[in-house]
């Protein structure tokens, strides 16, 4: 099968084994810390939801899902700065224990916004897990207990994480070649 995506990589920064080790660690640690608990993973869509879906597995524990969806980016690579709830909570959080599961956490706007909404909601405790995160770039003072790989301030692409919606479902981590963006002004 030709992976049509593969010809736009520049380079890899996370390969598909090390993310899968890396999230069976976290599983772990997710696990010791909730085992007497029935915690609700929440996902922020759309960028999570394969480290999701690996993670809640990973996890082993008795637990439920939910997503919310924001938007702050819009198909590009620079932050609007302003979160927008466009898919609420189907659901009543209070007195949950949440773990808020994100696929990169960067300025920090998106989740300094979402804890204080969740709080606001009832919640009982909310923890982040992010696949990634960008400590160069925080603006706002977010620290996520269960981090997947620190990375530099590249734009990057895969396992969730997309590039005006496409190369979300590439199993790496990876850096788009610069002509990929100059095309998408033409
Ligand atoms: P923050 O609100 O922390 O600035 O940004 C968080 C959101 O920005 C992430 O959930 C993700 O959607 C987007 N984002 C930040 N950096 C990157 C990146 O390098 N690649 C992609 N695809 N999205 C990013
Ligand atoms: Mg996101």
């Amino acid at each position: 099968m030709v992976n049509v995506m593969e010809k736009d990589i520049l380079k890899v920064l996370v390969s598909e084994e090390e993310l899968k080790e890396r999230v069976r660690q976290l599983g772990e640690q997710i696990n010791e810390k909730y085992r007497d608990k029935r915690p609700l993973f929440l996902g922020v869509l759309k960028g999570s939801f394969i480290f999701m879906a690996d993670l809640v597995r990973a996890s082993g524990l008795k637990a439920d899902v939910e997503f919310i969806a924001v938007s702050s980016y819009h198909n590009g690579t620079r932050s609007s700065g302003v979160v927008q709830i466009t898919h609420d909570l189907q659901q009543d959080i209070t007195g949950r224990d949440i773990i808020v599961v994100e696929d990169i956490l960067d300025s920090g706007n998106t989740l300094s916004f979402l804890v204080g909404y969740f709080k606001a909601k009832g919640a009982a405790s909310v923890s982040i897990a992010t696949l990634l995160d960008k400590p160069s770039r925080r603006t706002k003072p977010v620290t996520a207990e269960f981090v997947g790989f620190n990375v530099p301030d590249e734009f990057v692409v895969g396992y969730g994480l997309d590039y005006a919606q496409m190369y979300r479902n590439l199993p790496y981590i990876g850096v788009l070649k610069a002509e990929v963006y100059e095309n998408a002004l033409d």
